[in-house]
Formats: structure tokens, C-alpha cells, sequence
């Protein structure tokens, strides 16, 4: 069975065949990690961006689609688009990251990509409580990794200390368990 790591660091320097985009539903960029994909990976990503768009009208929340990753390293970019953050509907909330995370994930198993690096979902713009987001994050991982057998390692790159700090305390609790 495939397995999460953990690195800190920017996603759009991984060497995996795919990198997942915390995009918006427009998909046409934005700040944070999507700006830092399109700036890294050139205009061929925006062209194909438009061309869903045409296509089917933007992202839903929760859902994905898959790019070309452009000048980046990556071979593909796969954008899901995270829930905004608010008090109420919490747990509508926290079904939609669930979504990102398997959603992007059955992209990549049908396209038979192995390994897959992740940023952490809704946590910046989007305001996501980090823990909560980790939680979702990896257990939604989890199931995938036990259903999909094709994909390989999914990558956590974690931007900040404190969701490095999050997700290295919660990979390792996991380890433990038997
Ligand atoms: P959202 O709108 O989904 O909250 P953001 O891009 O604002 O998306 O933030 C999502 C996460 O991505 C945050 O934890 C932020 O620190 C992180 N992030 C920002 N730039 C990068 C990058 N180059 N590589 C990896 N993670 C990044």
C-alpha cells in the first residue's frame, strides 16, 4: 500500500507527477499557492484553466481537474478548489476538504499517477482551522491510499511551522498505531 511523507517547503519545486492546486472556483489564479503555481509553471496552465471553463463553467467546491504542470517539475496539476471557512455548517465544511482530498485523488488514480504532493488545503486564505484541516487531511488520505493501490506516496508539503509542526505530530501518532 502506498504511504504520506511529510516535507516543509514550496510545492511547485516537487519532483512528482502531480502537485494539486488549491485553486478558486473561477480557476483562473489567485494568491497563495495558486499564484505561486501559475508564476512557476508559466501560462500553459491558465490556457488549460480557460479551456475547462469553456468546457464546464469553472470548479466546484470539492471537486478537481487536471492541468498540464507547465514549466514546473511536476507532470501534471491537479486543482481542487477548498471550502471558505466560516462558524456555521461546520461539518458541510469539513465534507467539502474531505472532498479535495479524495476527489484529487481519483484524478490521479485514473490517470495512474503514483505520487502526489498536497499543500495544505484551505489553511491560508481560506481560513481553515489548521488542525481540523489536518485531521481531515490525513484520514481522507488514508482511505484512498487502502482503496486506490496504483498511487504510491502522497506528499503533505507544508508551508508554515505550525502545519509542519500539525502534520509531523499526527504522521507520527499514526505510525505507532498497529
Ligand atoms: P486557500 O485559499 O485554500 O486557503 P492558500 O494558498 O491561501 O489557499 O493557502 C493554502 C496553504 O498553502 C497555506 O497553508 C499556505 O501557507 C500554503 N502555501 C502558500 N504558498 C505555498 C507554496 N509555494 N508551497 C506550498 N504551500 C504554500
Amino acid at each position: 500500500m502506498g504511504h504520506m511523507t511529510l516535507v516543509q517547503g514550496d510545492l511547485t519545486k516537487m519532483e512528482v507527477d502531480a502537485i494539486v492546486n488549491a485553486a478558486n472556483n473561477s480557476l483562473l489564479g489567485g494568491g497563495g499557492v495558486d499564484g505561486a503555481i501559475h508564476r512557476a509553471g508559466g501560462p500553459a496552465i491558465l490556457a488549460e484553466c480557460r479551456e475547462i471553463r469553456a468546457r464546464q463553467g469553472g470548479c466546484p467546491t470539492g471537486e478537481a481537474v487536471v492541468t498540464t504542470a507547465g514549466n514546473m517539475p511536476s507532470r501534471f496539476v491537479i486543482h481542487t478548489v477548498g471550502p471558505v471557512w466560516s462558524g456555521h455548517d461546520k461539518e458541510a465544511k469539513d465534507d467539502l476538504l474531505r472532498n479535495c482530498y479524495k476527489n484529487s485523488l481519483k484524478h490521479a488514480a485514473k490517470i495512474n499517477l503514483e505520487t502526489i504532493a498536497f499543500p495544505n488545503i484551505s489553511t491560508g486564505i481560506y481560513h481553515f482551522p489548521k488542525e481540523r484541516a489536518a485531521d481531515i487531511a490525513i484520514q481522507a488520505v488514508k482511505e484512498m491510499l487502502e482503496e486506490y493501490k496504483v498511487i504510491k506516496e502522497v506528499i503533505f508539503v507544508c508551508f508554515d511551522n505550525e502545519n509542519y509542526d500539525l502534520y509531523q505530530e499526527k504522521l507520527a501518532n499514526l505510525s505507532k498505531e498497529v
